[in-house]
Parts: C-alpha cells; structure tokens; sequence
C-alpha cells in the first residue's frame, strides 16, 4: 500500500484507488498533495497493457463475444483491484522521463 511521503501515513485500498484513475490525491491524513512515482506510473500502464491479453487468446483459441468482454473485464477488474498493492508516492510531481 502507498504510504504518504509528508506524514508517513499508510493510505487504505479505497483511497489509493483513487490514483488509478488519477495520478495525483491529497493525503486523508496530512490534506498534502501526492503524486504517483513515474515508476508506479510506467508499472500502471504495463498492467493496463493486460487487458490485451484476451485479445491475443482471441486470434488463438476461437472465443465467443460474451465471453471475450467477460474475460477482458474480469482482467480489468484485477488489474484495478491490485494497482493500490504496488502504488509509491512522491511528494513532487516527477516528469515520467
Ligand atoms: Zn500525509
């Protein structure tokens, strides 16, 4: 879990899952911005990169529209629901490069 660079603060899952969607918060605790660590940041778009998996198993094995959507959302959903578990932040909003 992503831990407040300021005040030392350990955000929960539900708050740290405001910065997938959004690379910056301010701390529950200490009301000081964070930003995503560009690392965090690069790994989050790798993991958004899943999502292509059910379309790579589609041109092998022979799948089912409903079933491609279920799988490619179920991938998603995990994704999202991990991403709080490998978040680190920065007190300064570092450029990605
Ligand atoms: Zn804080």
């Amino acid at each position: 879990m992503p831990i407040c660079q300021n005040c030392g603060y350990q955000w929960r899952w539900s708050e740290s899952l405001k910065l997938t969607f959004n690379y910056k918060s301010t701390c529950p605790n200490c009301n000081k911005k964070q930003y995503l660590t560009p690392k965090a940041r690069k790994r989050s778009s790798l993991s958004s990169m899943l999502v292509l998996i059910p379309l790579a198993c589609s041109t092998v094995i022979n799948m089912s529209l409903p079933f491609y959507f279920v799988f490619s959302l179920v991938i998603f959903s995990i994704t999202i629901l991990l991403s709080p578990f490998y978040i680190q932040l920065s007190n300064e909003d570092e450029p990605l490069w």
